[in-house]
């Protein structure tokens, strides 16, 4: 999602249709979808009432998925929820989700991930048109356009078919509409979307681990450009199509190791991005220790094409949120030292090398290299399993603006010494898209060559 300061966010969506009270289900699935947003979380559930049009009830709030359903049950047999992340100024709870919409035709749910591009001119358009807005996010201008669309076209999925014609940027929706969730995948399918069914059971979710924590079978990832509708039955239907442009950097970091995603397991991909650096930037050393979590999986392949054994040279203290959470840098460089500490009976006068999966400011990395040396290491080799990031993302990952990246102003010996590391070498892209599996005209890498799926887009009119 996106606000109107400009800010950019990750976030996932789940949503379920169920015979029995969904609740529950809804609660664990989000939870494990909770690496994707640890800024706020929702759920919305629709009972029928005696009226024909049922009742959509919310809880949301600021906080972990934990903390915000502390001594909440929503009743409803079908729900759909969301966790957001994002960084400073943001922080509000009118843009906390799933977010309800009323209009002349009834009223619905929607959560949302990604970030639309023209969300202020869909706004523009909209405000003339009389929509009244209530929160300063893209997901309430995209349901605003659905809900007009509806009123038009009288039928609700030509509706969304619609609003997608005039979209243009990156969404993954869960919509909570007259007992039924719809999902819909942009056409571009920036940000992923899966289906899983356990007998009666139908779940849509951003990432396969919920499934499998509710022990759901992995159906199949939804379509780019598809509109899935879980009501009595399942029905699909395809809305505005585009150039196929699923993100790489879900494999690289975003999402969980153990989802799948694009029917491709991350895990193996991360594996596979370990093994090539190993053999595109071997290096003579005594261990291989990754950044933890971000760099375990890549070590694991690094170790293994190397034959250099693997260590945890750094432990961290897990009930520490995610380094990004922290708004201002002061924060952040302080909270690496909270987060990691080294083995240093383990590091002490080893050559090592240092996987992590990126280097967005190069903050992880320096700090991390001034406490190993303090704890007696011989040399730090740096390996990283993504390509060096130079260019924001418009598309839903929190990367904003050119200053953040230091591979934007830097050459790579540059950041080695920033960072005071003896080496430093980066998988290339060739390798990287070798890794993912997927052709390279499938991949959005617009953080890494700047050369976006989605050009700029021409004075729109809405029909
Ligand atoms: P930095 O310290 O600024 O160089 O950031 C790099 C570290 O943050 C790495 O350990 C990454 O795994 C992690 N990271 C990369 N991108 C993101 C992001 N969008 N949100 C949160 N963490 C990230």
């Amino acid at each position: 999602m996106n606000d109107q300061k400009d800010i950019r966010e990750n976030c996932a969506v789940f949503g379920i249709r169920s015979s029995k009270d969904i609740f529950t289900d809804a609660y664990y699935g989000l939870y494990a979808l909770q690496h994707r947003g640890q800024e706020s979380a929702g759920i919305a559930t629709y009972t029928n009432t005696n009226s024909d049009k049922g009742e959509i009830n919310v809880h949301k709030d600021m906080g972990l998925v934990s903390e915000v359903f502390k001594g909440v049950y929503l009743e409803g047999n079908v729900g759909i929820g969301h966790v957001r992340y994002s960084t400073t100024g943001s922080s509000e709870i009118k843009n906390a989700q799933p977010l309800t919409i009323n209009y002349a035709k009834g009223s619905f749910a929607m959560a949302h991930n990604g970030n639309i591009l023209n969300a202020d001119e869909l706004k523009r358009i909209l405000e003339g048109r009389g929509s009244i807005f209530a929160t300063t996010t893209d997901t309430e201008i995209i349901a605003q356009l659905i809900a007009q669309e509806h009123m038009k076209t009288n039928d609700f999925i030509d509706g969304i078919k619609n609003a997608m014609e005039y979209l243009k940027g990156a969404y993954s929706l869960v919509i909570l509409y007259d007992g039924k969730v719809i999902g819909v995948r942009d056409g571009w399918g920036f940000r992923p979307l899966v289906l899983g069914k356990k007998k009666d059971t139908y779940v849509i979710s951003s990432e396969s681990c919920a499934l499998d924590t509710l022990d759901i079978k992995l159906v199949r990832d939804i379509k780019p450009s598809e509109i899935v509708v879980i009501g009595e039955k399942l029905e699909s239907y395809t809305g505005k199509k585009h150039k196929i442009s699923h993100c790489m950097f879900e494999y690289v970091y975003f999402s969980r190791p153990d989802s799948i995603m694009n029917e491709i397991p991350i895990y193996d991909v991360r594996k596979k991005m370990g093994e090539i650096l190993a053999r595109e930037s071997p290096v003579s050393a005594d261990l291989v220790i990754p950044v933890p979590d971000s760099g375990i999986t890549a070590s694991v392949g690094y170790s293994k094409e190397s034959n250099i054994p693997y260590s945890e040279g750094l432990m961290k203290n897990r009930y520490v949120g995610r380094t990004f959470i922290l708004p201002d840098q002061n924060q952040r460089e302080r909270s690496v030292r909270v987060k990691l500490n080294p083995i240093t009976s383990e590091i002490k006068d080893k050559k090592i090398v240092l996987i992590d999966d990126s280097i967005v400011r190069g903050t992880t990395l320096r700090r991390l290299i001034r406490i190993l040396r303090e704890g007696g290491v011989a040399k730090v080799h740096v390996r990283i399993s993504c390509p060096p990031i130079r260019f924001p993302c418009m598309y839903g990952i929190d990367m904003q603006t050119h200053e953040e990246f230091i591979a934007s102003k830097k050459s790579v010996e540059q950041i080695k010494n920033e960072i005071g590391a003896d080496s430093l070498a980066y998988i290339s892209l060739d390798g990287l898209i070798d890794a993912i599996g997927l052709p390279k005209e499938k991949l959005c890498l617009g953080c890494l060559t700047g050369d976006y799926p989605i050009k700029k887009a021409k004075q729109m009119k809405l029909g």
